[in-house]
Formats: C-alpha cells, sequence, structure tokens
C-alpha cells in the first residue's frame, strides 16, 4: 500500500458558538453540497479507494476545535470495518437479489417500531442492534452506493432531517457532544478496477451517536457493546412520545 491520502477540513459556518442543527435549512444544505463536491472530487482520484466523511462535536467525541467543522479523509484502502459492512451487503444481496438496506427501510417504516423520522427521500431510524443509546441512522428512500450521487433536492430533505434530529438530542441531552459518519460504498469504479466486491450493492448512510456512555474494557475487549436503551424506546423519545430512558452505565 501507497503512504498516500487526503485530508480536508470543511468549516461548517462562520459562526463559532453554532452547531449544524441550529443552521437555517438552506445554509445545512449548503454543507451537504459542499461535502458532497469534495468527495466526488476525491473519488476520482486515482489512487483513492475509500472516502470517509464524518463529524466529531465535543471533547468528549474526540473533537479537537470548537468550531463546528465536518472533516473528510480517503484513504488507499477500504478500512476493515466498512469492508465488513461492504461484505455483510454483499452476502446479503447474493441470497436475496435485492439490497439488504432497501430491505431493512422496508421493514423499519412499515414496522414503525424503531422509525424516528421519514420524509419524501430519507428514513431515520433507530437500528435493531444499536450499540450506543439514542444511536440514529439515516438512509435515503432511494437506492445509492455513494454519497455523490445525493442531489440538490435530497440535500434540502436531508437538512431538513439533520436539523430535526440533532435539533431533538440538543434540547434532550443538553447539547451533547456527538459523532457524525458516513458509510458509502468504495470509490465506484474501485470494485471494476481490483475485482473484489460486488459494485452497487451498498447502500450509504449517516450514523449518529450522541456521546451519552462510554465505550469501557469489555467494549474494547470483544467488540460487543452493551447499550442500556433499547431502540423502540429510543425511537420513541426521539419522536417526542416518551420521556427520556436514563443510560445508566
Ligand atoms: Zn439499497
Ligand atoms: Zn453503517
Amino acid at each position: 500500500m501507497d503512504g498516500i491520502g487526503a485530508h480536508e477540513v470543511i468549516i461548517d459556518t462562520p459562526l463559532h458558538s453554532l452547531d449544524l442543527s441550529d443552521l437555517p435549512t438552506a445554509a445545512l444544505a449548503e454543507v451537504l453540497r459542499m461535502i458532497g463536491d469534495r468527495v466526488r472530487a476525491l473519488e476520482a482520484e486515482g489512487w483513492s479507494a475509500y472516502v470517509q466523511v464524518f463529524k466529531n462535536k465535543g471533547e468528549a467525541s474526540g473533537a479537537s476545535i470548537v468550531h463546528p467543522h465536518t472533516q473528510i479523509v480517503a484513504t488507499p484502502l477500504i478500512p476493515g470495518q466498512v469492508r465488513d459492512e461492504i461484505r455483510a451487503a454483499e452476502r446479503a444481496f447474493k441470497r436475496d437479489h435485492r439490497c439488504l438496506f432497501c430491505r431493512l427501510i422496508e421493514e423499519e417504516t412499515s414496522a414503525d417500531e424503531r422509525l424516528v423520522r421519514r420524509s419524501d427521500r430519507f428514513a431515520a431510524i433507530a437500528p435493531f442492534a444499536s450499540r450506543f443509546p439514542y444511536e440514529v441512522h439515516i438512509l435515503p428512500l432511494l437506492h445509492a452506493p455513494n454519497f455523490s450521487s445525493l442531489n440538490g433536492g435530497e440535500g434540502i430533505d436531508l437538512a431538513d432531517m439533520l436539523r430535526a434530529i440533532l435539533g431533538r438530542m440538543k434540547a434532550a441531552f443538553s447539547d451533547p457532544p456527538y459523532n457524525l459518519v458516513l458509510h458509502q460504498g468504495a470509490r465506484p469504479d474501485f470494485s471494476a478496477t481490483r475485482g473484489i466486491l460486488l459494485p452497487g450493492v451498498f447502500h450509504w448512510h449517516l450514523e449518529i451517536f450522541p456521546v451519552l456512555t462510554r465505550a469501557a474494557g469489555f467494549e474494547w475487549g470483544t467488540g460487543l457493546f452493551i447499550n442500556p436503551v433499547p431502540p423502540e424506546a429510543a425511537a420513541r423519545f426521539l419522536r417526542g412520545e416518551q420521556e427520556l430512558v436514563q443510560a445508566e452505565i
């Protein structure tokens, strides 16, 4: 592997004390458009295999600067954890002849139990096997492997949804630290060039974790996570239907 990569920082807003959820929808959609542009540019680099987007907010999330910002890192390899998730999606695709995430959206939006919010273009769910209290995943309803396919209308819809969910978390947990990460497929032509992965089977999504508990010895020793808040209760709370379930770890 070549020692090569890229790391970019996007300044979300000129205002020092704001969070994403404080931005007007149009301004947040503009941040998403900028992220999409940069992801596309990094995916055009011949050396890049995977482009990762993430946001650390607050000290406990690992943030080293206070000013609201989003980071993009492109790597010449597909990181192990991402590869595991892509492989799981491939196995499911081979078995069911359809996308695992499309199926998950269909099941979660019709069952309603873990559905946090739904718009014309996106669904936000508290995942069945949530690792952290109040973990939320946001997925586009239409199958799309890579974030760079996000168009203007989807950007506005996603901005609205992010504002609602992050705003609810901010109000409920007194402006908690959080991590927001993008999971997406490998660089679009990577599969074809390396012949490793089934192209197009992944379905991009955002994962949001308010930092309310700490991963400790058991988690680091096993990769298994203890989560005291059932996702159904988290979804009810984030929909505004239930009182807070205290995390006791
Ligand atoms: Zn899909
Ligand atoms: Zn994921």
